[in-house]
């Protein structure tokens, strides 16, 4: 059975990329039966953030992309942390240098920006220029630029193969590689000869990753075939981007942190959803139409390598916004109010510890508010009226310059009018409120409900007026009429 992986690097926040990448290598694998595993790749020492890995797992997890193994589920390839895996490198570099493919270098890195420096003034190709080739390290030591630390580095032939097989884009072709370094000095290795021996030792099938490594994938191939292993198969998705065709990176887009996607109140359902979207084409509905909600399920069984799309991928957050909006309308109501209740508590609406009664009346809140927020974090503005005392109720500016001069009338008629009722029900509510106003008043029903709306809301847009009264009761609605009304 197929066995595919995801393999962050600990460097800071995770990157959405990293979810991306994920979900099309869980689509598969779950698809035919697979596997899937998580490897932490944190060879590179200088760029190590050591609360990064536990991020990774809370965002995987929030994201509900899991792993079969990894780190901490462990697995029959365990250690799944490169820093780990020290010696498990070593026999291949060994082997390597043994069959004359690699070979020492102890330049010293002033001497390799010298040499870049200078290949680029005389614009002549940059590379390695292979002073320690065929040297002893006292031949080399005798000459300029010497480090008593040497890494081990790829001979590459000059005719070394460029082109690869990939999954989605066929036949590719990338620039001959240079003399890579694949042995650091401190004794770690690098991404390239990392990335191979764990990918064969692993019994990796499918490496899935981003095209922005379609340019180091002849190297891989090269170390492949130099230490006789048979390669996986590679797939190259395409990178996300911008409006501008630039690609969303971590510095300029806040959107590229997947923290951001919870803080920012999106459905972890919505965004798997909406990552699934941005390579893949729609599913076709019965009539035809585009079918855009899907679930991972959903998606790993429909899922097929040649119709990944090969162009990048416009990260629209409308269309996020848009997504988020049907996913909250398909959840159940209770697992909604649940879903609320941190962002409402965050925001202060709501304890830590709400009273049963406060709860039963998130619930009913959350019933009308349904169908009228896209994002988590809009509910606040709306919920915040409901569990406020009536006497603290802020009017918003707008909405009170926003009261005409018929208000104080219309708000009299209410008062009149709902009084006497006992059967205090939204419906009930509605007929005599329209009965004496727009009726009675001979007032459009925009105009005769919004003082309403303010007065009970302290909003301009609130949810449904005549539910919000039913919620509140009858006491708190009427002494909020009056309370405007002074
Ligand atoms: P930045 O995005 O600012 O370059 P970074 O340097 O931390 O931040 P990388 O380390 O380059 O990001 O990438 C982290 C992971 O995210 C890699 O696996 C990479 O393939 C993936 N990635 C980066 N940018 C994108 C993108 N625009 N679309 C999809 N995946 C991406
Ligand atoms: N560690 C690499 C990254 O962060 C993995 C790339 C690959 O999948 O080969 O993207």
């Amino acid at each position: 059975a197929p066995r595919l992986r995801v393999a962050p690097s600990p460097t800071g926040d995770p990157h959405v990329g990293t979810a991306y990448m994920a979900l099309f290598n869980l689509a598969y694998a779950r698809q035919q039966g697979g596997s899937f595993v998580l490897r932490i790749e944190d060879t590179d020492r200088a760029r190590f953030n050591a609360t990064s890995e536990q991020q990774l797992y809370d965002t995987l997890g929030w994201l509900g992309l899991t792993w079969d193994e990894g780190p901490d589920v462990g697995g029959p390839y365990a250690p799944y942390r490169q820093s780990e895996r020290l010696e498990t490198y070593r026999p291949y570099v060994d082997k390597l240098i043994e069959d004359g493919h690699a070979y020492h270098c102890w330049c010293s890195s002033e001497r390799l920006a010298a040499m870049r420096e200078k290949q680029q003034k005389l614009k002549l190709p940059t590379g390695y220029d292979r002073m320690c080739v065929g040297k002893t390290k006292e031949e080399r030591a005798q000459l300029e630029g010497f480090n008593d630390t040497p890494v081990v580095r790829m001979l590459v032939p000059d005719d070394a193969p460029t082109t690869f097989e990939d999954v989605i884009r066929g036949t590719v072709s990338a620039p001959v590689p240079d003399d890579q370094v694949i042995l650091k000095g401190d004794g770690f290795p690098t991404y390239h000869l990392a990335v191979v021996v764990d990918d064969h030792e692993m019994g990796i099938t499918h490496v899935v990753r981003g095209e922005e490594w379609i340019s180091s994938t002849p190297k891989h191939v090269l170390l492949y075939q130099w230490l006789g292993l048979e390669p996986p198969k590679f797939a190259h998705m395409p990178l996300l981007r911008n409006q501008n065709k630039s690609k969303i990176s971590k510095r300029k887009n806040p959107e590229a942190r997947l923290t951001w996607f919870e803080e920012q109140g999106y459905l972890p359902e919505a965004v798997v959803n909406f990552l699934g979207l941005l390579a893949y084409p729609p599913a076709k509905g019965e009539s035809g139409e585009d079918v855009e909600k899907f679930t991972v399920e959903e998606f790993s069984r429909v899922f097929a390598w040649d119709k990944v799309n090969t162009v990048g991928p416009i990260f629209d957050l409308k269309k996020l916004d848009w997504l988020n909006g049907a996913w909250i309308r398909g959840l159940q109501l209770d697992d909604l109010a649940a879903r609320l209740l941190p962002f409402l508590q965050a925001d202060r609406v709501l304890a830590q510890d709400p009273s049963p009664g406060e709860l039963a009346r998130l619930r009913s809140v959350t019933e009308q508010i349904q169908t009228r927020i896209n994002l988590l974090t809009e509910a606040s503005a709306l919920v915040a009226p409901f569990y406020v005392a009536d006497a603290d109720l802020e009017i918003a500016e707008d909405a009170r310059k926003g009261l005409k001069d018929t208000a104080g009338e219309v708000l009299d008629t209410a008062l009149a009018a709902l009084t006497p009722l006992d059967q205090w029900h939204a419906a009930e509510i509605e007929r005599v409120l329209r009965e004496a106003i727009v009726d009675g008043m001979d007032i459009k029903p925009r105009l005769a409900f919004g003082p309403l709306r303010t007065a009970v809301s302290g909003q301009k847009v609130s949810p449904p007026l005549f539910e919000s009264m039913e919620i509140l009761g009858k006491d708190s609605s009427l002494t909020r009429l009056r309370n405007l009304r002074a």
